[in-house]
């Protein structure tokens, strides 16, 4: 720093642009920065360098708009000051910012800007000599320095005058005191308006008088000005040392040389606009007289604490937390049914059924206007459309809309909150969500019930209940905050693909609404409605560009995805928008290099482009795109053997279809099973097996070497593929005496069938959940005829018409009906060899 002419700063410096405030020489000011440009500085220059040299950075005033402080860089400023950055903090809360402690040093100007990426680079020339802060009180300026001496000597008279009115029991008071002798009456005019107060106006003019003579002319009329205030003060009512600390703005107080790099904090005790803009905001929040009391005395704490102590950051976000909440702010509802019926049809093609709810439960809302309704769980597999759902009910009431993702969730500090001792404490995710949405009655769609987790900190159902609980969520209390908010305004709207694993308190408040798969032709429909259009607009494409035909979508579901709802489909059009975005982006290159040169007369040149087609998706391209198919229907080559048999099972994925195969060896009458299966399942196993043995006779089944019974001398393995997956459940009975009939009697099942149902040790079919989703998943499979308990046939109604159409029903009452439909021609032994007379052929 030092060189031949005096103490120097580097000619180049990084600069701060900051609308903050105004740093002057000799004081220290805190600025928070987070625009782009600044964050660079800071992270490229401050917390890299290594020498001394390299915190010294520029900061210039930027009295523009700060939210047009992005990209290009405004005016600057012509005048700044040099200052070393002497502490940088960095947070990630609430959004990624660093707070610097900048200590002024001295005026300089811009002479040349040198670049502005990543930060503002520039070649300054110094204004202020730096060596002025070396010389002692008694020399420099003095009395006998003609105007220059006098002002600075009526400048140093008004500062003891102010000095003599306040109280120097007050820590700052006195240092103020100690101070004033020992600096030079030079850097008096800096000193004093940064610490009275001023505003940053005023201390602009301050920093733009460069000359020392101006300087202490524009300074003086604004300590006078605090004197007489101070006076009218105290001739109203008696000083106490609340009132001093608020002359002096201590926040951007003083660091005086000697004392640069040795900040002890106490020199920015107490925090006099910020704090007063905070308090502003308290007052004006809005909020209940109990939550006012806790900030009022929040604050009050926040103003006797150094800023340097860790707590004055917490107490500081706490503050800002509760200003900014929604105590009372909401949206207006706007509730029209024809259009709310209009805005779901629109958005949503087929589940009428959740649909014709939903608006029932939007008109009583409209009728009755209080919230006390239950609340609604939409439960299917993923991708079925909940979560758009509720954000369409969202829009039509005119209302914000958040998503909240449980799943996972194991703690109960996420939905409450942290108490506000713990380091890194922050709210729970019910009031973050308030403070995103910004109002307090947001459609909040709690998303994923069932995947909540247990822990040992506690259970988040717990907390949840009582967020749900209209009785309760009045008054829901998190932990971080400590004071009620009024939850009843928030209308939630859950979503699970399982009530299985639903806390049974939960679902207890909750009315479940089941979404369940949809069908091929559905699916297309979806597809061509919805999914397509928004991959095209997602991708910047538009259906001149692109073309898929309904054959294609249809190969697409059929072959490429195997699932109830539409999610991996949309992704699939993603992939091949995305292929043919990059088509089309290379197309427009050729054609613009083709008309660069153009090889014939120029003219021409624009004939080059051919008229724009769009890229049909045809089952080559299909294949190009998406690679071989994922799935083939394999469904017939299975059933080359006697002992396989297919059943349905539902999975809160939707239904599927489910081989169990079965093999004999000879041994000791054993039962083998594999594939991760539950104790129900193995049960069932154990009931087909006896069920078996004891009606061998009837059924002319033997064991392998013709016995009459089927164990004699023969261990049974069943399997049942796709061991990865856990089976449990009763509905598998059925199937496991239909592949263990194949086995015994050495016949094929029939190919084309699939079958659900439980049985009891007497043989009968008792029904079984799931029915819609089990059939859609045989339909999608290419299975032609499915085999159910009787008692489900009601169940049958809810299938699409199309779907009942292609698909023969057989409803079985006992297993005698069950293994006469299952094979082809019937089943030796039972009762109705030749005829089907359960036969509900095209329903
Ligand atoms: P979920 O919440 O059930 O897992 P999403 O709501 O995320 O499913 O739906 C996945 C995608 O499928 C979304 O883009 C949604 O718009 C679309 N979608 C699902 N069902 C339908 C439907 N019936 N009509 C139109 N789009 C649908």
């Amino acid at each position: 720093m030092t060189s031949g002419g005096g103490i120097q700063i580097p000619n180049r410096l990084p600069l701060l642009l900051t609308h903050e405030g105004v740093l002057l020489p000799g004081s220290t000011v805190r600025f928070s920065v987070d625009s782009p440009r600044n964050m660079q500085m800071v992270s490229q220059r401050l917390l890299r360098g290594t020498s001394l040299k390299s915190t010294i950075i520029g900061v210039i005033p930027n009295t523009r708009d700060p939210e047009r402080d992005t990209d290009d860089i405004p005016t600057l400023h012509n005048i700044g000051t040099a200052g070393i950055a002497v502490q940088v903090v960095g947070s990630n809360w609430p959004k990624p910012h660093y707070t610097l402690l900048i200590t002024g040093l001295c005026r300089f100007s811009v002479s040349n800007l040198l670049k502005e990426r990543p930060f503002v680079l520039a070649e300054v020339e110094q204004l202020d000599k730096l060596e002025q802060y070396m010389i002692p009180a008694t020399e420099g300026v003095s009395a006998d320095d003609g105007e220059l001496g006098e002002l600075s000597q009526k400048f140093y008279q008004a500062a003891v005058q102010l000095l003599g009115m306040l109280d120097m029991s007050v820590p700052v008071v006195a240092k103020f005191r100690r101070l004033l002798d020992s600096l030079p009456r030079e850097t008096l005019p800096d000193v004093v308006a940064s610490m009275i107060r001023t505003s940053n106006k005023e201390k602009l003019q301050v920093l733009d008088a460069v000359s020392l003579e101006e300087r202490f002319k524009k300074a003086l009329p604004m300590l006078t000005r605090q004197i007489e205030g101070l006076k009218l003060l105290q001739k109203t009512r008696k000083m106490s040392p609340d009132n001093e600390k608020r002359v002096l703005s201590v926040r951007k107080g003083g660091v005086f040389p000697g004392r640069q790099f040795n900040l002890d904090g106490e020199d920015e005790d107490g925090d006099g606009d910020d704090t007063a803009v905070l308090e502003r905001k308290v007052h004006g929040a809005n909020m209940p007289e109990t939550a006012f009391r806790v900030c009022l005395k929040e604050l009050k704490r926040l103003k006797k604490m150094p800023q340097s102590m860790p707590e004055y950051a917490l107490t500081r976000n706490y503050l800002d937390l509760m200003v900014e909440l929604p105590w009372n702010k909401s949206t207006k509802d706007c509730l029209d049914i024809q259009a709310a019926r209009t805005l779901l049809d629109n958005d949503h093609y087929a589940m009428d059924k959740l649909k014709r709810r939903v608006l029932e439960y939007l008109a009583v809302r409209q009728l009755k206007t209080s919230l006390k309704g239950p609340i609604l769980c939409f439960v299917g597999p993923p991708g079925v459309g909940k979560t758009s759902v509720g954000r369409s009910i969202a829009r039509t009431l005119g209302r914000e809309f958040h998503r909240i993702a449980l799943g996972g969730v194991c703690d109960q500090s996420d939905i409450r909150g942290h108490r506000r001792t713990y380091v890194g404490s922050m709210p729970g995710r019910i009031i973050n969500g308030l403070k995103t949405v910004g109002v307090n009655n947001p459609v909040f769609l709690l998303d994923e019930v069932d995947k909540l987790g247990k822990s040992l900190q506690g259970d988040p159902a717990a907390a949840l209940l009582e967020v749900l609980d209209p009785e309760q969520n009045h008054s829901f209390t998190d932990h971080y905050l400590n004071v009620a908010f009024d939850l009843s305004q928030v209308l939630f709207i859950a979503t699970a693909n399982t009530t299985a694993t639903i806390p049974p308190a939960l679902l207890d408040r909750m009315e479940v609404l089941q979404v369940p798969g949809y069908t091929q032709e559905e699916k297309v429909e979806i597809a061509h409605r919805h999914l397509i259009p928004n991959q095209l607009e997602q991708h910047g494409l538009t259906p001149q560009q692109l073309h898929i035909p309904q054959d294609t979508t249809q190969d697409i579901i059929s072959r490429y995805t195997r699932e109830a709802g539409v999610r991996s489909l949309e992704r699939k059009f993603g992939a091949i928008c995305r292929a043919v975005a990059v088509k089309v982006a290379e197309g427009h290159r050729v054609t613009r290099t083709e008309t660069l040169i153009p090889s014939g007369p120029i003219e021409q040149g624009d004939k080059v482009t051919p008229p724009e087609m769009p890229i049909v998706i045809d089952p080559v391209a299909l294949k190009d795109i998406l690679g071989p198919p994922l799935f083939e229907m394999e469904v017939s080559e299975r059933f080359t053997l006697p002992g396989v048999a297919l059943g349905l099972a539902w999975t809160p994925l939707g239904g599927e279809i489910m081989f169990v195969e079965a093999s004999r060896m000879e041994g000791e009458g054993q039962l083998t099973l594999t594939g991760q299966l539950g104790d129900v399942m193995k049960e069932s196993a154990h009931l087909a097996i006896s069920w078996l043995r004891a009606n061998a006779k009837t059924y002319q089944l033997t064991n392998m070497v013709g016995g009459p019974d089927p164990l004699e001398g023969t261990d049974i393995h069943l399997h049942f593929p796709a061991g990865a997956v856990t089976k449990d459940g009763p509905s598998a009975g059925v199937t496991i005496v239909t592949c263990l009939a194949s086995l015994f009697s050495g016949r094929l099942v029939r190919s084309d069938i699939a079958m659900t149902g439980e049985i009891t040790l007497r043989g009968l079919v008792l029904p079984v959940g799931g029915i819609k989703d089990k059939v859609l998943a045989a339909y999608r499979a290419g299975v032609k005829r499915v085999i159910l308990p009787k008692r489900n046939e009601k169940d049958l109604e809810e299938l699409p018409a199309n779907v009942r159409a292609d698909l023969d029903f057989v409803t079985a009452g006992n297993l005698d009906e069950v293994l006469n439909a299952a094979f082809d021609g019937g089943f030796p032994g039972t009762a109705s060899t030749h005829t089907h007379p359960q036969l509900t052929s095209k329903l």
